[in-house]
């Protein structure tokens, strides 16, 4: 086999074979000396205040450059970069050290940065802690113009076919790849949101990120394999191997094309179950991710981003035009809105409405957030449900809430809701009086008490992401503790059958709406314990159908439940090994 490999973690899925390309972006070698003379100081100052010009024309030039398909959240780093070039931390705070220290403009730059990564390196907020990057990401653009090293990128044009190994891809690295005919993503560090997640994920292309040292044991030019489907990297293979993973590649070619062909049929299982798949969006700009794969109804609509990046709450108007974007845009397909789910993994630092409202600093994950700040905050909450009400004339609208810990969140969120229903009657504006409201089950407690929650909720929708965190202690965004968030961890599946079965119980749909939903690995278990909605990344819909389509669910029904009973992770494991073998066989 394979003399080299490497773990990571595959954040985009398929198989590449190609020549490896080397990009070491971070932190070059600089040197550090002392200026003798004032004449010198001043000739510093012009270098630097030069390449600080020079850095923003290049990243003006890489924006204007930006093609229309890059994801919006990269093209939106760019302008913060250039925020940042701009800003005084960056742009002028080196020159005073360099008037002060006497030392050069690339000592004077590398001190700066170490203090402002030190700032951000302190800080508790997960987010706020990975912005070091983007610091670090523009200090390196003005450093490679004051050493004069050409920048890779620009001067290559000859990444086709090749295999990107980086540290770390900044978005400006990730637009100029766009169209350069790159194969697969290799990185050192990142995880699965980073920069070269989002742009593997929207070319479609393999990516395995957080590969220790992999810039050590892989030579620039030498052939690699990358498999995105276990976050694996090989290289020094011979020619069996070689062949080997050709013929995989090309396997993984088919089964693309099939999963095209399944765009428009049905997710009906072989005795004849029709299953829910829905898209889980966090921007309208995800719709055209939908329509390429055919996906019908939105099971999740994350409604925060419309509140972050900002320092004034919007309006009724501004929410109400953007779900009745989304609504027209489904024509006619279900629209599940969840209500504000502000706070922790999706808080911006500094965010003032958690902070005056006491928002726990320390654990922000335990802290005030979701439903919790929502009903602390009843006026902004108002304002969203109103908005929620009104679209709901325009489509199939559901609405749900996030984060449920007790029954009495939900009466009082209902409260609101008849509330606002007079509120609108009142001013004469119209809303569906059934608006349908659910909840998440993605607290334990809320998995305990699902029999209780059923009678006052329409439908339940389950928040693996959250659930397992909060079921095993893992916090979520923690790669160091990848190993412990377990899906399949007995306790958490148990949790899950629970509210599976309280909702049919009481004959409310229960769908799931966190990552393990788009799993394919888990699409059986999941048929098999009675989930019959799914909703996921839209780009996991057609392999999720393609399982479904081949499965007997009342054979998977019958030996699902038997998984209930095993004591550890590595058994309940070993079941849905066994449990996919056997489909497979079935289905062949
Ligand atoms: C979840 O927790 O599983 C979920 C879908 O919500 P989010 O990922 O937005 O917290
Ligand atoms: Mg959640």
């Amino acid at each position: 086999m394979a003399s080299v490999g490497l773990k990571g973690m595959g954040v985009s899925r398929g198989i590449a074979i190609g020549r490896a390309y080397l990009l070491q972006s971070n932190q070059p070698a600089i040197a550090e000396y002392l200026l003798t003379d004032d004449e010198l100081v001043a000739q510093e100052i012009e270098r630097f205040n030069g390449a600080v010009l020079a850095a923003q024309a290049e990243l003006r030039r890489i924006r204007d450059r930006i093609p229309v398909s890059i994801p919006v959240d990269i093209a939106s780093f760019i302008d913060t970069h250039l925020l940042m070039l701009e800003d005084k931390a960056i742009a002028s705070d080196p020159v005073k050290l360099i008037v002060q220290r006497r030392c050069n403009a690339e000592w004077a730059l590398k001190l700066q940065r170490d203090a402002l990564v030190n700032v951000f390196e302190q800080m508790d907020d997960p987010y706020l802690r990975t912005r070091k990057d983007d610091v670090d990401h523009v200090v390196n653009r003005i450093l490679r113009i004051l050493l004069n090293h050409e920048d890779k990128l620009q001067v290559s044009g000859k990444l086709a076919g090749c295999v990107i190994v980086a540290d770390d891809l900044s978005p400006a690295d990730t637009v100029t790849m766009q169209n350069e005919g790159v194969i697969a993503f290799v990185t050192e560090y990142g995880g699965p949101t980073s920069h070269t997640t989002i742009l593997a994920r929207s070319l479609g292309i393999p990516a395995v990120v957080g590969v220790r040292n992999v810039l050590r044991y892989v030579r620039h030019g030498e052939q690699l394999v990358v498999d995105g489907h276990i976050g694996v990297i090989l290289a020094g293979m011979d020619q069996q191997d070689i062949t080997y993973y050709r013929r995989r590649h090309a396997d993984d070619r088919r089964q693309h094309a099939l999963l095209r062909k399944l765009k428009t049929t049905p997710a009906v299982s072989r005795d004849g179950r029709s299953i829910s798949l829905r898209g889980n969006v966090e921007l309208p700009e995800d719709l055209a991710e939908m329509k390429r794969v055919g996906a019908r109804g939105v099971g999740l609509y994350r409604t925060e981003y419309l509140f972050l990046n900002r320092e004034e709450l919007p309006s009724e108007e501004e929410q109400y035009e953007d779900y009745l974007k989304l609504v027209r845009a489904l024509n006619g397909a279900p629209l599940t809105i969840r209500t504000l789910d502000l706070g922790a993994d999706k808080a911006l630092p500094g965010d003032r409405r958690l902070e005056t409202r006491g928002g726990s600093a320390v654990n922000p994950a335990l802290g005030l957030r979701a439903i919790r700040l929502c009903l602390r905050d009843a006026a902004m909450f108002k304002t969203q449900l109103r908005a929620i009400l009104r679209v709901s004339t325009e489509g199939p609208v559901n609405l749900m809430i996030p984060m449920l810990c007790s029954v009495q969140e939900i009466l009082q969120t209902l409260e609101l809701i008849e509330q606002a229903k007079r509120e609108l009657g009142r001013e004469g504006k119209f809303f569906d009086e059934r608006l349908p409201v659910g909840g998440m089950i993605e607290i334990p407690a809320a998995a305990l008490s699902a029999e209780a929650m059923a009678r006052h909720l329409d439908f339940f929708s389950i928040g693996t992401n959250d659930l397992i965190q909060y079921t095993l202690a893992a916090d979520r965004l923690d790669t160091n503790l990848g190993h412990m968030f377990q899906a399949t961890h007995p306790a958490v599946l148990r949790l899950i059958d629970m509210t599976i079965r309280a909702g049919h119980k009481a004959g409310i749909p229960v769908a799931m709406c966190g990552e393990m939903a788009g799993e394919p690995r888990y699409t059986r278990l999941l048929l098999g314990l009675g989930l019959r909605e799914f909703s996921m990344q839209p780009a996991m819909i057609p392999e999720i159908k393609h399982i479904i389509q081949n499965s007997d669910i009342e054979q998977l029904t019958k030996k699902a439940r038997r998984v209930l009973r095993l004591p550890s992770t590595v058994e309940t494991e070993l079941f849905v090994d066994e449990l996919n073998a056997v489909a497979t066989i079935a289905a062949c």
